[in-house]
């Protein structure tokens, strides 16, 4: 039984167990409160309740979202509800707490601040009807949880349980609660039994609510009602039984506070028959309180009272204290104080509402003479306080006046414990004294300075970025009203931030200035200055005094002149010369503001009409849930301000557009009203990164949920627009508006673009009717055909899936089928068991997993249990790639998806027309060898097989039939631009496009989402502009930033190619950015597609003219070979009347001289280097030239490289990427012709049948460099030069400034992985616009995606320098290891994408960081790239480390690249995560620093230490990788020879022994002798080499074990294993527990329950006290315990939560094959301890599982048992396989050898054997009852196999996974169970005390420790 240690603990657990819904408020998200972190421990526990089954739901809410509020919801659904807090949030809550105290909620509250807690705070809203219950022990705080929530259910009302925490601070553990006492108390039949408090969707402003009332059996019933329809009727006095049990002269009447009368309180309202039903009254809450306390009496001891009395029975003084007890029973029980204080009592309110004053009187003793109240309130209103005026109402009317005793008040300020001594004793004097005085004040009042500012918020972080923004807006203009922080508001923060009071201040201030602008027009024209400068200046800025722009720019001049007169006028103005400015005026809220528009002061500030700006910002991301609560949904306020009609409206979202908000604000402030901007900056925690930030924006924006828009009214006497929307959905409300005030027509006709998104508007459900329309529109269309029907479903991720469904489909129905073809998301699931054959095709997505247009189709039939598919026939296809995951634990996934699907259909009922069939990437026709043979199978099947003149098939069409019918290009992008119905292109067009620089793509963030909703994936285009060289003009710069604001996503790329690349520009706007382009003088033919794309330059700044010389060359080139077509300019740039329609008019024919028709076979590019700078990576590209520099210090010619490239598909060897051959040197005159010439041979010789070589490399490499460079030159005509000398040094960028030859300044700007844009932080983006402005020189695009600003002249150094630090782009103070990294742009808008890149590698870099620091490496260029997939945009296959997307947040990881781009890398590890990236380079860039030798560079050091073997060239690259498995387990030394016999010596001795055995042993040894001897023989002559492996050697000590209670064994030196402690006992039957891809629990949450990891990779447990993880694999679970019949018992209920998810044959908590290692009591494992197993060892192990196994094994399911070479051991196994009616099979000896093979004991020894044995067995069916079992049948036909193997740590048995598979119906799919067990094992359950034991990572490695010998396990079969 678990204890708890404090109250915050105490009362979460039992509001979890007794509640629906808990409302854990807590300061901020990231802060958690006293209840919250428990709460959360609870839900993670998946802790059963007992009011909720399944646990309460609990909801995390902020102190400042008006909490209470989320309780009405729920209550109003029948839930019941609790709320764990602070008192901080009660004062503002006091409009709720009304309607609340009628329902049966429970709120804990927790006094503040803690040290010195507020009681004002429970006083204050005493009178809110609820019941009030205090506790001050820990113990109390559990009991009184329960009591009031035992009282709420009862009752029907509302109960406050109040405590302050530091009261039971150091109290002792206690007991959890008991189960049973809150299942009894709470009596929770009873609540469920009453009626629905169901309201439907009830809103809060209407007065709802419900009442209390009992029936006189005093069953409690609860009458809901709604005001407004139910109209209650009045009852009279007579009919509302009294219950007048108590003196009613013991209550003054006239005392003020009601519910404080101790008279049942009553209403006079009722709603049902009162004879029989009443109110509940004061007196049966008292009534059901003792119950529910004497409940908890009988079962603990403990005893509660309404008041508790504790002192002397003859006390005469007593302490009534009403604040923290603490430290008075302390100061009055310490032993040393009984005599002082011994007559002294202590009183306390345990119910201090309703207040019952006969029971206070009953709990006083009468010799009481003098009463201490002691009252602890910081906010005292009224002279007396409330707890002294209660008790002097009920104690001085409530005795004759001759018993009263004497009531003094005092005030409680904050104590000191080492002075509550003295404190008693001034109490006690003061009270003893002839006249005491009253409110005498104790202790500091008001408590410490410090404690006031507890739990002070600080404006969350991210929402910080607004705030930012206004600063910068407006500098010292902005005045922002209601700050939190501000010290100047004199009143709490809370009431500053509120925007009523800085409404007010706000007022105040512009009456201020009103008058002050009185004050001046009234100097103007008086006589009293000196001079008379003053008044002209004074009268005109008195006429502007309203006018932003004007009174700004005239009042520094106007203070300035009234700072010369020297009046006293002018000094009289000048003390308020602030008051010249017109201020930027705002009040900053948040979104808790929207929930009561009418009390938070929003409405007031509207409605005033003031020129007053607000700005909102709201943090709610979107979720549905959030979208559905209707009770919860917030006000709009924006539309709520715009119905109004004055105010200025502005949505915004800084994440989404930066400008937009830029925008709004400066428009909010011109605008001469109100003005409201609401700011959407959602986060789930006040820590949230930014990218998380970002993300939930961008889903709201795009969903329609968070439309941006602008909206002022002041633009319709301009006649512009009122409205504009500045994204592109809106959400149905904001819809309805603008349809209502016909802006919508006026959008629509202004942006037409919109209608499609408009009209299928966010929430509408069509995807279902869809799914139903379609499937019917097919059914329609076959009934004409005749022949079976077949229906293939796909699921298709890259189309190969598709491709194949329809040319199945298209050669069913050519064999007469009448087939239709779906995608398995598209197809009603539940019209499957009505079609007769079904064909599923799928492709393996991710790590095995469904792809995406089937996953919704496999969740449903996974999870189904009543589809019945028994009358479908159906057959699967699976397609993948067996090599994809290289580790052998990751076989399962190759075609996970397709085998899943063939079971779970089987398993439904289907009966399967041919097996399934697999396609595997690696075959030599990839897919289609396997499709090959399994397509004919089933027209077989289907009888379809001899059809005989079948129609020809049309060939798939290919990109080269694409661009061959494409008319030069053209195609058909005209008209799919036209098409406004749809976001996309067709699929040919998208292939074209990219031939005009444009790619389509879609948002991958959204693609659930969006798909969700019905909606086509969120489409855009990505643009790629020409720019040779990447030289840009200033103007160009500034036309390329205003096309990414006006058609694109506000941001730009700098890409690895040295050029502009636009994201998200919508297809509507793509011939606008088209055209703004060209209008640049820039274009984009040509920037993508089979073409020569973007010819580069190095950058080059230190040497201008030089560069130039070179960069006219890259442009000539470019010019040079660009295609001839005009489809661009007709596509893209014709006029807008469209008149020309072709530029050269529609009778020319387009002609390619150089291209021909079909272009390219695949990309070409060139890029030109100029040594020492390698930049642009010229070993990389299709073409690399290299710079040759002549005598005279010009470029001479060039050095041609060809054949580089970098494209790569994983796991597909026959890719790779390659550096380019040399050819020779050429003139610089000659290039272009070079240039063509090499491009004409790919052209000619290149592959156009596979895609996958098609580029030049390949090409080259097929031909041989030699035939290569002869054809070259053939076409030339003459031959290439000898190359010339050059040397490069480095392949980065020098960054910050240099000067060129010609003096003129370079500035090389980090520009992180090429991103142009603005954030809050930094204003990139508007700086470099900004600059562009005044910049003469140009801008240079470097090769590594950063920016140089070149040619500045002298003297505009200084202004361009104050620019840069202005906008804080002067920064390249970085690592060298940022400054060198670089990433592709990879999520969310590449299609081929398979992790984060660009967003992810810089926070990879910043945890790197550190590292570097510590090793002095801070400074090292170290070359890092990164890419989302192997076509390696970023060129990762050149970087000294790189990491290349495999799976989300999976990298396969490279090393050993060359420094400057000359050699490639190598694969170092595959697939490895964050935290194995880390683990691998934190300890070797350690390494590196401690062992490089000088000027040694990363790259080469991997090389030189062996950790990685260099490529030596393209073809290479897949050679010599380092190991593929990428954790190794740590071995015990292999044994060289064997043990020393411990034989008898002489054969007398000998006999002796023999003579003793049993003779069992004895028959048995001889068998087994031959066997062995026999599979020994077979070995040696097959096998010559060591036995076993190398082994990395392990230095884990195992852990100590300190009695029964934990595992492992004793102490020493290495790593020390963790003991997990198991209990004996269960603790109830808890739900199984999911873990997710990382978890951390404490070692006590695993015990006893089934843990599982549900997902297809491993996942990592952590245990705080462990350094090292447990690595829990893919879809195994276990549960922990020791093995007794009572845990059994618990396994056996909880494994039947373990559905077969493949197996045929095993049913629910069945398994296919279950192991048992029993730890048979003999002397070796009594001596070693090794293994606890049940409390009593000595018995036979498998008692326990004797009862309860035989129901976890299915019919024909198999059994293991390892047993010892004793008979004994063997013959228990044998009982229990009878027990369980199985069947021996097979007897499995597995002998343990030396390296060499030779036994380690003599096989023939008596003492000791070298084998251990393993018994195999089947359950019988039931027909097969009757056979023989055990020895008789053993002897007979039992199967005798060797298993040979160099053993390894003691008790590590082999693992026999995939040894018994073979004997199972489904080898690879079957489930297995192992008792027992020491590990985990993919897809088995384990169960046992040790079965973490070798996942602990403390047992792996991932790099070799140490080699020791060889080994390796050979398995062979014999006998
Ligand atoms: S490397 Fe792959 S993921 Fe990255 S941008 Fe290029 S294609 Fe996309």
């Amino acid at each position: 039984m678990g204890s708890v240690t404090a109250a915050g603990e105490a009362v979460a657990r039992i509001a979890y167990l007794a509640s629906d819904v808990v409302l854990s408020v807590q300061p901020a998200l990231s802060i958690d409160s006293e209840f919250s972190a428990h709460l959360h421990a609870l839900t993670a526990q998946k802790l059963p309740g007992i009011v909720a089954k399944t646990g309460a739901e609990v909801q995390p809410l902020r102190t400042n979202v008006d909490p209470l509020l989320s309780a009405f919801q729920p209550l109003q659904s029948g839930k019941l509800v609790s709320v764990t807090t602070s008192s901080s949030i009660l004062l503002s809550s006091v409009p709720h707490l009304y309607k609340l105290a009628q329902y049966p909620i429970v709120l804990h509250v927790s006094l503040h601040p803690t040290d010195y807690p507020d009681y004002s705070e429970i006083t204050s809203i005493r009178q809110s009807a609820f019941t009030f219950l205090q506790s001050e022990t820990l113990q109390e705080a559990q009991d009184i949880a329960l009591s009031a929530h035992a009282l709420a259910i009862k009752s029907g009302k509302g109960v406050i349980h109040f405590f302050d925490i530091s009261n039971s601070a150091n109290d002792n553990a206690i007991r959890i609660e008991d189960r049973e006492l809150v299942r009894n108390a709470l009596d929770v039949d009873a609540a469920r039994s009453l009626p629905l408090l169901g309201f439907g969707a009830s809103s809060l402003y209407v007065d709802g609510g419900r009442r209390a009332d009992i029936t006189e059996s005093n069953l409690p019933i609860v009458h809901t009602h709604r005001g407004q329809n139910h109209v209650p009727k009045a009852t009279t006095e007579k009919s509302t039984p009294k219950t007048g049990s108590r003196d009613a002269s013991s209550v003054g009447s006239s005392v003020r506070d009601s519910s404080a009368d101790s008279r049942p309180s009553m209403s006079s309202m009722t709603s049902v028959d009162s004879t029989t039903t009443r109110l509940v009254s004061s007196e049966d809450i008292i009534n059901f309180l003792t119950g529910i306390w004497s409940q908890i009496q009988s079962a603990t001891g403990r005893i509660y009272l309404p008041f508790e009395y504790s002192g002397p029975a003859n006390a005469e003084s007593a302490l009534f204290i009403f604040g923290s007890t603490g430290l008075f029973v302390d100061e009055i029980q310490a032993p040393g104080s009984s005599a002082e204080f011994a007559s002294v009592g202590i009183i306390t309110a345990r119910l201090y509402r309703p207040w019952l004053g006969t029971k206070l009187i009953e709990s006083i003793p009468p010799t009481i003479r003098r009463i201490a109240v002691l009252e602890q309130i910081r906010r005292k209103t009224t002279k007396w306080g409330p707890v002294l005026l209660d008790l002097l109402s009920t104690l001085r009317t409530g005795s004759s006046a001759a018993g009263v005793p004497l009531i003094v008040g005092h005030q409680l300020g904050y104590l000191e414990p080492a002075t509550a001594r003295q404190a008693l004793r001034g109490i006690f004097q003061n009270l003893n004294s002839p006249s005491p005085v009253q409110n005498l004040e104790v202790g500091i009042a008001g408590g410490r300075k410090q404690t006031a500012r507890e739990f002070q918020l600080q404006q969350p972080n991210a929402e910080n970025a607004y705030m930012k923004i206004l600063d910068q807006v407006f500098g010292q203009r902005l005045h922002v009203a209601n700050r939190q922080d501000d010290a100047d508001a004199g009143v709490s923060a809370t009431i500053a931030a509120n925007p009523e009071f800085g409404f007010g201040s706000l007022l105040a201030r512009m009456d201020h200035r009103k008058r002050f602008i009185g004050e001046v027009q009234k100097a103007a024209k008086g006589q009293d200055f000196v001079t008379d400068v003053p008044q002209r200046w004074l009268s005109n800025w008195a006429l502007n005094a309203e006018d932003t722009t004007k009174a700004n720019s005239m009042a520094q001049e106007v203070i300035a002149r009234l700072a010369t007169d020297g009046s006293r006028l002018a000094s009289q103005l000048l003390s308020s010369k602030g008051l010249f400015f017109k201020e930027s005026q705002w009040l900053i809220g948040s979104d808790a503001w929207a929930y009561d528009l009418g009390s938070s002061g929003v409405h007031h500030v509207i409605a005033s009409g003031a020129n007053v700006n607000m700005l909102i910002i709201d943090s709610q991301p979107y979720s549905e849930r959030a979208a559905a609560d209707a009770a919860r949904r917030k006000k709009d306020i924006g539309l709520y301000a715009m119905n109004f009609g004055n105010a200025y409206v502005a949505s915004v979202a800084v994440y989404s557009s930066y400008i937009q908000v830029l925008e709004a604000m400066i428009e909010a402030d011109a605008f001469d009203g109100p003005s409201v901007v609401v700011a959407y900056l959602p986060y789930n925690k006040e820590d949230d990164s930014a990218l998380t930030v970002l993300q939930e924006t961008k889903k709201a924006v795009d969903l329609g949920y968070w439309p941006l828009y602008r909206w002022n009214p002041g633009n319709d006497e301009k006649e512009e627009p009122s409205f504009q929307l500045d994204s592109e959905r809106i959400k149905q409300e904001l819809e309805e508006f603008l349809r209502r005030d016909n802006h919508l027509s006026q959008l629509m006709r202004r942006s037409p673009e919109f209608s499609a998104n408009l009209s299928g508007s966010y929430g509408s459900e069509v995807r279902a009717l869809q799914k139903r329309k379609a499937k019917d529109a097919y059914n329609a269309m076959l009934e004409g055909l005749y022949g079976a029907p077949m229906t293939v479903l796909f699921a298709s991720d890259n189309g190969n899936a598709e491709s194949l469904a329809r040319r199945l489909g298209n050669r069913g129905r050519a064999r007469g089928l009448k087939t239709l073809v779906m995608a398995m998301d598209d197809y009603p699931v539940e019209d499957l068991a009505g079609e007769e054959n079904v064909v599923l095709i799928t492709s393996t997505a991710g790590q095995g997993e469904f792809p995406q247009n089937g996953l919704a189709f496999w969740n449903a039939i996974k999870d189904t249990a009543d589809l019945d598919l028994s009358p479908i026939r159906f057959a699967v296809f699976a397609l993948g790639d067996s090599h994809y995951w290289p580790r052998k634990e990751d076989k399962i996934y190759y075609n996970k998806p397709g085998k899943d699907l063939d079971s779970r259909v089987a398993f439904l009922g289907g009966k399967r027309l041919t097996d399934v069939g697999f396609g595997d990437d690696q075959d030599p026709d990839g897919y289609q060898t396997g499709y090959g043979e399994w397509e004919p199978k089933l027209w077989q099947a289907l009888g379809v097989d001899k059809v005989e003149g079948l129609p020809e098939e049309q060939p798939p069409i290919t990109n080269e039939d694409i661009k061959l019918q494409s008319n030069y290009l053209r195609g058909t992008i005209a008209e799919g631009l036209a098409d406004t119905t749809t976001g996309a292109i067709a699929a040919p067009d998208q292939q074209l496009t990219k031939f005009h620089g444009t790619y389509m793509q879609d948002d991958r963030d959204l693609r659930d989402e969006r798909k969700a909703q019905g909606l086509e994936p969120a489409y855009s285009f990505m643009i790629r502009c020409r720019l040779p060289g990447g030289v840009a003009t200033p103007s160009q710069w500034m036309q390329m930033d205003a096309i990414s604001s006006s058609c694109g996503n506000e941001t730009m790329k700098l890409t690895t190619r040295q050029t502009f690349q636009f994201h998200g520009v919508v297809k509507g706007k793509l011939r606008p950015a088209m055209r703004a382009i060209n209008k640049a003088l820039m274009t984009t033919i040509a920037a993508c597609g089979d073409v020569n794309r973007n010819v580069m330059c190095s950058s080059m700044p230190e040497k201008s003219a030089y560069h130039r010389d070179v960069h006219q060359v890259s442009a000539k080139i470019s010019e040079h070979l660009l295609p001839s077509t005009t489809a661009y300019h007709e596509i893209w740039l014709k006029d807008e009347d469209d008149k020309k329609t072709q530029i050269a008019g529609d009778a020319i024919v387009d002609h390619e001289p150089l291209y021909g028709p079909t272009y390219l076979p695949r990309k070409f590019k060139i890029t030109i280097a100029i040594p020492p700078h390698n930049d642009t990576d010229v070993y990389a590209h299709d073409v690399g030239l290299i710079a040759i520099r002549g005598a005279n210090g010009r470029l001479e010619g060039f050095n041609v490289l060809a054949g580089g490239g970098m494209g790569v598909t994983h796991n597909n060897k026959k890719t790779y990427p390659r550096t380019g051959s040399m050819l020779g040197y050429a003139s610089a005159d000659k290039i272009h012709y070079v240039c063509e010439k090499i491009m004409v041979v790919q052209r000619d010789h290149g592959d156009r049948k596979n895609r996958k070589h098609a580029r030049l490399k390949y090409t080259m490499d097929d031909m041989g460099v030699d035939v290569f460079r002869g054809k070259v030159e053939d076409l030339l005509g003459y031959k290439f030069e000898e190359p010339r000398h050059f040397e490069f040094k480095s392949n980065i960028d020098t960054f910050g400034w240099q000067k060129d030859e010609t003096g003129q300044n370079h500035f090389t700007f980090f520009i992180e992985n090429g991103r142009i844009e603005d954030t809050a932080e930094f204003p990139m983006r508007t700086g470099l616009r900004e600059i562009a402005k005044v910049h003469k020189g140009e801008f240079r695009l470097t090769g590594n995606q950063h920016l140089i600003l070149s040619n500045v002249r002298d003297d505009e150094l200084e202004n361009i320098k104050d620019m840069m630090k202005q906008y804080k782009l002067d920064n390249v103070q970085f690592s060298g290891l940022r400054l060198s990294s670089s990433a592709c742009v990879a999520f969310p808008t590449c299609g081929l994408a398979m992790a984060e890149s660009e967003r992810y590698l810089p926070e990879l870099i910043t945890k790197l960081e550190g590292c570097l620091e510590e090793t002095g490496l801070k400074q090292d260029s170290i070359v890092m790239r990164m890419t989302g997939c192997p076509n390696g945009c970023a060129r990762p296959w050149l970087a000294e480390v790189a990491f290349v997307g495999k799976a989300y947040g999976a990298y396969n990881m490279y090393l050993g690249g060359g420094y400057h781009g000359q050699r490639l890398n190598k694969l170092y590890r595959s697939s490895i995560q964050e935290d194995e990236i880390l683990d691998i380079m934190k300890p070797l860039l350690k390494r590196y620093a401690q062992e490089r030798k000088e000027g040694e560079r990363f790259g080469d050091f991997t090389i030189r230490i062996g950790m990685i073997k260099p490529t030596t060239e393209g073809k290479t690259f897949h050679d010599d990788v380092a190991e593929e498995e990428s954790a190794t387990l740590l071995s015990s030394p292999a044994l060289q020879t064997p043990y020393p016999s411990t034989e008898p010596k002489t054969a007398a001795a000998r006999a002796r022994v023999v003579e003793r055995m049993d003779p069992e042993d004895r028959d048995a040894d001889d068998t087994v002798r031959e066997l062995i001897a026999g599979a020994l023989a077979e070995v040696r002559a097959k096998h010559a080499g060591a036995w076993c492996l190398r082994r990395s050697l392990s230095t884990v000590q195992p852990a100590r074990r300190s009695g029964k209670r934990k595992m492992g064994l004793g102490p020493g030196a290495g790593t020390t294993e963790p003991s997990i402690r198991v209990c004996a006992g269960i603790s109830g039957p808890l739900e199984p527990l999911d873990l997710s891809s990382e978890s951390t629990l404490a070692a006590s949450a695993l015990a006893s329950r089934l843990i599982r990891n549900p997902h297809p990779t491993a996942t990592q447990l952590r245990l705080p006290s462990s350094p090292h993880p447990y690595t829990i694999p893919p879809h195994s679970a276990f549960y922990l315990s020791i093995i007794t019949p009572q845990s059994a018992a618990g396994f056996s209920a909880a494994a039947s939560a373990l559905h077969p998810t493949s197996s045929s044959t095993a049913g629910p908590g069945q398994f296919d094959f279950i192991l048992l290692d029993p730890p048979w009591a003999n002397r070796s494992v009594r001596r070693s301890r090794s293994y606890q197993t049940s409390e009593a060892e000595e018995t036979d192990p498998l008692d326990a599982l004797q009862g309860m196994l035989g129901r976890h094994i299915p019919r024909h399911g198999l059994v293991g048992c390892w047993v010892t070479n004793k008979a004994a051991s063997k013959r228990q196994a044998l009982e229990a396989f009878r027990a369980w009616d199985v069947g021996l099979v097979e007897q499995w000896v597995w002998v343990k050898t030396t390296v060499k093979g030779e036994p380690v004991t003599a096989v023939d020894g008596i003492w000791r054997k070298p084998y251990e044995m393993l018994l195999l067995g089947r359950r019988r069916g039931r027909e097969e009852d009757g056979g023989e079992v055990g020895e008789a049948r053993d002897r007979g036909g039992v199967v005798r196999r060797v298993i040979l193997g160099v053993p390894d740590l003691h008790s590590r048995k082999p693992c026999l996974k995939e040894l018994v598979a073979p004997m199972m119906e489904d080898r690879g799919m079957y489930r297995g169970l192992e008792i027992f067990a020491r590990n985990l094992t993919t897809g088995y359950c384990a169960w046992g005390d040790e079965v973490l034991r070798f996942n602990w990572g403390g047992h792996w490695s991932r790099v070799d420790v140490a080699d020791v010998g060889s080994a390796s396990l050979h398995t062979p079969e014999s006998g």
